[in-house]
């Protein structure tokens, strides 16, 4: 298997690498350099048509394969994902700018999971059966829908491109595929993973290319029966109003704001360093981290000058050098806003505690897009910066004065992602965790995963749920029988 990678990448759509058919492409750059260093397809309407046209063709020989068959190649994907760590970890830094001792503990090796925790799953699915004494029974089928796409963003690329593909497959579909137009070389390599793996051809195709063009046309295709996707809240509902239409299926993983809430009895330097990792890891690009940081007020003061220490040692740098803790934010683009949130959060009233600034670094990322880690304090909780996600290093700081403000602050978002409460008081943890309105509340931990759990959020956080059970329950469609005897 060769995971080289060329200049220009292709589509792969029924077993075979292809050119867009419209010869559109767009260029792929390196955030941490600036540099363009290949080109992508921007797949249009006739490249989506193949890959459906493939995918269907595909689905009754996969859909009719014993879950035992389905594992043994999913497993086999995982562990080429395994052995391949190195060069995937690489790609993934190059095109996202994470540190790439991240890429290594946790991007690969968690999309290698979820292939194997999916390729077990399956055979442990079973449906349910409902019996009516001494008249009846009922029994529900579960069959596969038939072709599906799945749609993924940039912060955490083959990680949760999997998260989508691996429950899809294994429940039997076909799948169309899609990676962020700013992140797609783990995508690609994953094709020759699924290759060498032996999935047959057309049960997975990827297609690159915007959301405009390839997604929406994705999302629109009559052939394509669900839609599972994770990204902006604004995408998500533009999905949502496309595929209600028609009354498609879909998952909508979105957008976050989520609270950390810290009480002045939580277990202080498990909770100082956490919060760290919770407020920057990843430069604060993951729907998870916790951007609204609200402490309670007697401990306030010594949380601020403590968290500002522990945040000033991050070195931030080339992505590539293993004391770099913050590499560089996805885009140009994506550079220019969070630079705009943090100007707002100035004019808002807001004072800079640390960061706020761009930082360019000597040598090779000089022109890469870099940002400090940036604590604010002093904003409301009704202002922009305190309602909007800014997806970036930025987080702001609030005191609350007992549990009530703490629940009030934190339920103040249009947000319900995810939540981290800090106390060593059972009851209040499990008082708070019962109201905040959130789909994932972690007490004393922070992305703490068991990939059995149901994952989504509340209110524009999204809708539906993934992991476990319920991934596979969207990728099935349920089917009663009653016998009467
Ligand atoms: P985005 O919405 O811009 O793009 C996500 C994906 O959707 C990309 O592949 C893009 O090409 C495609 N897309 C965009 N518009 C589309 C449309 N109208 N139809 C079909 N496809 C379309 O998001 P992004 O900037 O790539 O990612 C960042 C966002 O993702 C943040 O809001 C973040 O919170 C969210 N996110 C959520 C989760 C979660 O699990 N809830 C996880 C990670 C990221």
């Amino acid at each position: 298997m060769n995971l080289s990678i060329p200049a220009t990448i292709q589509n792969y759509i029924g077993g075979r690498f292809q050119d867009p058919v419209k010869g559109l492409y767009l260029d792929n750059i390196n955030p941490a350099t600036g540099a363009v260093y290949g080109q992508i397809p921007n797949s249009t309407t006739e490249d989506v048509d193949l890959a459906v046209a493939a995918a269907e063709k595909a689905f009754p020989s996969w859909a009719a394969t014993s879950p035992e068959h389905r594992f043994r190649i999913m497993n086999r994907m995982a562990e080429l994902i395994e052995a391949n760590l190195e060069a995937l970890a690489l790609a993934e830094t190059n095109d996202n700018g994470k540190p790439l001792s991240l890429s290594k503990r946790v991007d690969i090796p968690r999309a290698a999971e979820n292939f194997r925790f999916f390729a077990t799953a399956i055979m442990h699915f079973a449906s349910e059966s409902h019996n009516m004494e001494n008249r009846a029974i009922n029994y529900t089928l579960r069959k596969p829908i038939g072709v599906v796409a799945c749609i993924s963003p940039w912060n955490l690329p083959l990680y949760l491109f999997t998260w989508k593909i691996a429950p899809a497959l294994a429940a039997g579909n076909c799948v169309i595929a899609k990676p962020s137009e700013v992140t797609p070389m783990t995508a690609y390599l994953l094709c020759h993973i699924a290759a060498e793996a032996g999935l047959p051809e057309g049960v997975l195709n990827i297609l690159h290319g915007d959301g405009l063009h390839c997604g929406s046309a994705m999302v629109a295709h009559p052939k394509v029966k669900a839609v599972s996707f994770t990204g902006s809240t604004r995408a998500g509902k533009d999905i949502a109003a496309q595929a209600g239409a028609v009354l498609k299926k879909t998952s909508l993983e979105l957008g976050g704001k989520n609270p950390n809430i810290i009480f002045a009895d939580c277990d202080w330097d498990k909770m100082m360093k956490t919060t760290v990792q919770s407020s920057f890891a990843n430069q604060g690009q993951i729907c998870l981290c916790g951007s609204r940081i609200l402490v309670e007020e007697s401990i306030y003061e010594r949380f601020k000058t403590e968290f500002i220490a522990s945040v000033q040692k991050l070195t931030i740098g080339d992505p590539l050098e293993a004391e770099s803790k913050q590499g560089a934010v996805v885009s140009k683009v994506h550079f220019d806003k969070v630079m705009s949130c943090i100007e707002l959060a100035k004019a808002e009233g807001g004072r800079i505690l640390l960061g706020g600034k761009a930082v360019q670094p000597e040598g090779r990322c000089a022109n890469g897009y870099f940002i400090e880690p940036t604590i604010i304090e002093g904003l409301g909780p009704d202002c922009k910066t305190n309602m909007e996600e800014i997806f970036g290093p930025v987080v702001t700081l609030q005191s609350f004065k007992d549990e009530a403000e703490a629940l009030a602050l934190a339920n103040c978002s249009d947000y319900g992602l995810a939540a981290t409460i800090w106390t060593q008081d059972v009851s209040r943890a499990q008082r708070m965790a019962s109201q905040v309105h959130s789909g994932i509340i972690w007490v004393n931990c922070w992305l703490l995963r068991d990939l059995r759990t149901p994952f989504g959020g509340f209110k524009n956080s999204g809708m539906g749920r993934e992991g476990g059970w319920e991934a596979l329950r969207f990728f099935t469609e349920p089917k009663n029988v009653c016998i009467e005897y």
